[in-house]
């Protein structure tokens, strides 16, 4: 039965690579054009490997955008994808089901939260996770309403959580923006400080800034700001949709900062390339009542079993630790590229969210060479590339992979 689905497969990966459909020239006419696309259409991926329609292996070091966290089609995701399809898909929340609640109590089990929503990507996250916190404003803080976030910080393309996203250039197209958003610097408790007032329900921010260029902030930033909020009875969000899921060497950044959030925001790592959110809380912060929020896709049998699944293996395979490893491993090894190379003038992040910092704005030209020689890397500033491959990246990988940057590199200069 596997077997023959597999031919299958393949049948139709060949029958997409045979046709001669310019499949980017079709998008052009019929898809809305608000990305920037590379010029190169995948069609199957497996393990750390995709192939585009000309059948071009490519080592994934992006990983659907840090989403694929045990590479392609692990079978854990397939046979979890498959098993639950074939008994039962979409129920609406008017019913219970059991694998939602299974995934919600491995969540508390294994996080410092008491209660989990589960929504459909980062950005519902962080919308359900600011209504909470103007729900708990209203109720507990007389009515106090805005959150404040940071520069550079990334949050989601919804209205609320634009306003919440601190970059200018995102938020421009759309003025006005929802009221009771300050954005405020990175990194600095005191422009925190200055910008709470008694409107102040929350404080949302990423351990680590994922899409702002992977910025860590420094070492007691996020105690200083947890002490504040204590101070101030105001809540702290932390929006790991990027960070969590073993991302960072921990299975939750916040882990390694000695701190614990109010509210945490998860997506993309949790469930391992379907589509999937969570915001989870404390207890003493969950005001919600029956009504008060809901979702008809959220949380249905299909993406929690699977997350389910992938969450369990994360766990069992100690994946974060292994996360830790690899990524001190790839930290050296881009360390003396950096040495050889006086382009490269930074190397930063945790884990296996990592990024090298150029002297110049030349990522985008450095990505497209990797491209062409079979490596998916991401340009994520002018002059930084971001490494976020499958958390099951092994030394041999990041040995590859460095090899491909070193070339490209050796060939620019
Ligand atoms: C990607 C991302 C989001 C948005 O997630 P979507 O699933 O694209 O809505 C929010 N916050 C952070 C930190 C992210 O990296």
């Amino acid at each position: 039965m596997r077997l023959s689905m597999k031919l299958k497969e393949k049948e139709k990966v060949q029958q997409l690579s045979a046709s001669n459909v310019n499949w980017p020239e079709l998008e052009k006419k019929v898809y809305m054009q608000t990305f920037k696309r590379l010029p190169v259409t995948l069609v199957r991926g497996s393990g750390m490997k995709v192939w585009d329609s000309n059948g071009k292996e490519y080592l994934d070091f992006f990983a659907g955008l840090a989403v694929n966290c045990l590479g392609h089609c692990h079978p854990v995701v397939v046979e979890a994808l498959t098993e639950q399809a074939n008994t039962l898909i979409q129920t609406s929340n008017l019913f219970y089901t059991v694998p939602q609640t299974q995934l919600a109590e491995l969540l508390v089990k294994t996080s410092c939260l008491d209660r989990v929503f589960i929504c459909n990507s980062g950005a519902e996250a962080n919308e359900g996770a600011i209504k909470l916190a103007r729900r708990y404003g209203k109720l507990k803080l007389n009515g106090a309403y805005k959150v404040i976030t940071t520069h550079e910080s990334f949050h989601g393309r919804t209205l609320a959580t634009t306003a919440a996203t601190g970059q200018a250039k995102f938020q421009e197209p759309y003025i006005p923006l929802p009221n009771g958003f300050v954005n405020v610097d990175y990194s600095n408790i005191s422009a925190i400080k200055a910008a709470t007032d008694e409107l102040t329900c929350a404080i949302m921010l990423e351990p680590i800034q994922g899409e702002g260029g992977v910025n860590v902030p420094d070492d007691d930033y996020l105690k200083k700001v947890r002490d504040w909020c204590n101070e101030k009875g105001i809540l702290l969000i932390l929006d790991e949709v990027q960070t969590g899921i073993g991302r960072t060497g921990t299975l939750f950044a916040y882990e390694q900062y000695g701190i614990e959030p109010d509210i945490m925001t998860l997506a993309k790592g949790l469930g391992g390339g379907v589509p999937i959110g969570a915001f989870l809380s404390k207890e003493n912060v969950t005001v919600f009542k029956p009504g008060e929020h809901g979702t008809t896709f959220g949380g249905n049998p299909l993406v929690c079993s699977v997350a389910v699944a992938v969450l369990n293996y994360v766990i069992e395979n100690n994946i974060s630790n292994h996360v830790k490893v690899v990524g001190q491993y790839f930290v050296d090894k881009l360390k003396k590229l950096a040495a050889k190379y006086d382009c490269i003038n930074e190397v930063r992040g945790k884990g296996l969210l990592l990024a090298i910092g150029f002297n110049a704005d030349i990522s985008e030209d450095v990505m497209l060479k990797c491209l062409e020689a079979g490596l998916l890397v991401n340009n994520v500033k002018p002059n930084s590339l971001r490494f976020i491959p499958p958390l099951i990246a092994t030394d041999n990988d990041v040995d590859k992979a460095v090899e491909i940057l070193d070339k490209v590199l050796k060939e620019r200069k």
